[in-house]
């Protein structure tokens, strides 16, 4: 057995957002953490991801002028997620807002280098405490040369697939390139960058790779250790407390010990079908198949803390992501349901929710509304309005970037269903005609004048930031009218579980009594999450993640002499 003699104070089990804060404040205060991970890379899917993080009250806001406060941000989760329950107590949701601001200036003390997302509003910034400026932070572009042999070695994120060196928050002005003209300035900016930045021979890493990539030069550079192709399979406990894990490194059994104790930091359990099948039921019934989380994220870490007797919540919940069949994803489909001249129905033609709201709302009411699939209905007006790709082709080939050009195969082969009524294309999806006919009626009606009496679409200026701003009255809501019609299956995919064991405000991980259980704590996707049933803002779960690394960090820093 290898390693069985490393003296770790801290194991952190997975290297997402929360074991990469969690071991650096754990080393800056001069204790020997490690971090296992089982796969060949870094970052789960946090490095995949937009790489934002949602903290109100941030000291870069601070510096921009731009009010916020712990108290603000407190009323705004009240009035989002309503009454605490056990996840979401509000022991939790107070520790959240007070270690948030001080986890950013910590890293940036550290060497992180963030920006802010200004004017990326809050989800339902028309709440009370909600925020239309954005609270939200990402990493600036950052050249990942500077890891050396680790460069490679950073899970590839969401800038890779596009091709460009964008950031989260201007990826939506790619889509509108050709519709403003602030956002031809700003896609001209991100195309000279990234061709710029390849003339220098740098490698930009942006998104969720900028933050996972900066952080892993930070760590590598404090000494910390990162053991890759290290899979957790067990934990041991010895004297009452978790003590450390049993893994398997690069295919060898591994003991590794944790003085003062583990923190399961593994992400969720979307890509483990029989899991997502048993918690999700009858009621949000998912196998998983739909995920684009993390493939890495498999629930046998969750499943070790189970086994402990850990207490869980939310086991049926995620991030969902109103989704197009995976062969189209990577196109103006994601976008749709934020632009005018669309709409979701359900399988009885009507519509049930606003389609321009978060991602985790418009799911959930798709299983609440018999809408799994749901069809996106749009009309020849939004076809023209984009482009149909979402990755940057070569140069060479930016016609594909032209807005309008649906792949004609998409439409040859069916999976767009296409026709020159509404009613012909009910029929074409097997809907009642009648049924979506009134439904698209009524809709024009509001939407002839800007406005959606039934379900509000455009009421929020986070819904008018992603809608399309060439577009007046209202940027998200336009007539269903020019023919042909065209309608695609929408399923609530995701990009997480948010379920998973119960921990208290200090991340220790709680039993079936409620009591910590000695040496465990949980950050991230691993944890039910202090956002309840809800998503609050742009970079929630990655900050839910980091944030509750470093505070499971600091109560070990605390508690290390007791
Ligand atoms: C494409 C995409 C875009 C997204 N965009 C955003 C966004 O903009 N903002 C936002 O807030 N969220 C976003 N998310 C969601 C967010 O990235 C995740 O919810 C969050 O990063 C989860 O963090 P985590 O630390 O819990 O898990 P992860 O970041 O997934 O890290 C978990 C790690 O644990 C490892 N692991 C698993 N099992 C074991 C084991 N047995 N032993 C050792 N290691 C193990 C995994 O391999 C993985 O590396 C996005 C996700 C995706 C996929």
């Amino acid at each position: 057995m290898a390693d069985a003699d490393e003296p770790f104070d801290l194991v952190i089990v997975g290297s997402g957002g929360g074991g990469l804060v969690a071991a650096l404040a754990a080393r800056a205060a001069g204790l020997r953490p490690v971090i296992v991970e089982k796969q060949g890379f870094i970052g789960g899917s946090t490095a995949m991801s937009g790489g934002m993080l949602w903290i109100p009250g941030n000291p870069l806001q601070q510096a921009a002028g731009i009010e916020d406060s712990s108290a603000d941000g407190l009323e705004y989760l009240q009035a989002v997620i309503g009454d605490p329950d056990q996840p979401s107590s509000a022991a939790r949701r107070a520790a959240f807002l007070s270690a948030g601001p001080r986890m950013v200036s910590f890293l940036q003390q550290q060497g992180l280098r963030l920006f802010l997302c200004r004017g990326y509003p809050d989800y339902y910034d028309n709440y009370p405490g909600g925020k239309a400026s954005g609270r939200s932070v990402e990493g600036v572009p950052w050249d990942g040369r500077q890891l050396g042999e680790w460069r490679t070695r950073i899970n590839p994120g969401l800038g890779k697939s596009v091709g460009l060196a964008v950031t989260t928050l201007e990826i939506h002005s790619l889509f509108a390139w050709a519709r403003t003209l602030p956002a031809f300035a700003l896609t001209a900016r991100v195309v000279l960058r990234t061709y710029l930045s390849r003339l220098r021979g740098q490698d930009l890493f942006t998104n969720g790779m900028s933050f996972a990539g900066q952080m892993t030069k930070l760590l590598l550079d404090a000494g910390v250790p990162i053991w890759l192709n290290t899979a957790v399979e067990e934990l041991v406990v010895e004297d009452g407390r978790v003590a450390g894990v049993r893994a398997s490194r690069d295919g060898e059994p591994a003991l590794v010990r944790g003085r003062h104790g583990v923190l399961l930091a593994a992400g969720g359990f979307e890509r483990n079908s029989e899991m997502r099948l048993k918690y999700t039921g009858d009621t949000q019934r998912n196998d998983g198949s739909w995920s684009i989380g993390n493939p890495g994220n498999t629930g046998e870490v969750l499943a070790a803390a189970i086994a402990l007797g850990a207490k869980t919540a939310y086991m049926d919940e995620a991030i969902w992501l109103p989704t197009p069949p995976r062969e189209m994803g990577a196109s103006s489909l994601t976008i749709a349901r934020d632009y005018p001249h669309t709409i979701f129905v359900n399988a009885a033609g009507k519509r049930f929710v606003n389609e321009s709201n978060s991602y985790v709302e418009v799911g959930r009411a798709m299983y609440a509304n018999d809408a799994v699939p749901s069809w996106l209905i749009f009309d020849d007006a939004y076809r023209r309005s984009v482009p149909w790709v979402n990755t940057m082709p070569p140069l060479r080939q930016l016609a594909r970037a032209i807005p309008g050009r649906i792949p004609s195969q998409w439409l040859a082969e069916g999976k767009i269903k296409q026709a020159g009524t509404i009613e012909d294309l009910a029929r074409l999806i097997g809907v009642e005609p009648q049924a979506l006919g009134e439904t698209v009626t009524r809709f024009n009606e509001g939407a002839a004048v800007g406005r959606d009496p039934d379900f509000r679409r455009g009421i929020s200026e986070y819904n008018r930031h992603l809608g399309d701003h060439a577009h007046k009255p209202n940027s998200s809501v336009g007539t269903i009218a020019t023919p042909p019609f065209y309608a695609v299956p929408i399923n609530p995919g995701d990009v997480g579980t948010m379920g998973g064991v119960v921990c208290d405000e200090h991340a220790r991980v709680l039993d079936q009594d409620d009591q910590p259980i000695p040496g465990l704590y949980a950050a991230g996707n691993m944890a039910a999450t202090v956002f309840g049933r809800t998503y609050p803002g742009a970079g929630a779960s990655i900050a839910n993640t980091a944030v509750f690394g470093y505070i499971a960090a600091q109560h070990v820093i605390a508690t290390q002499d007791s």
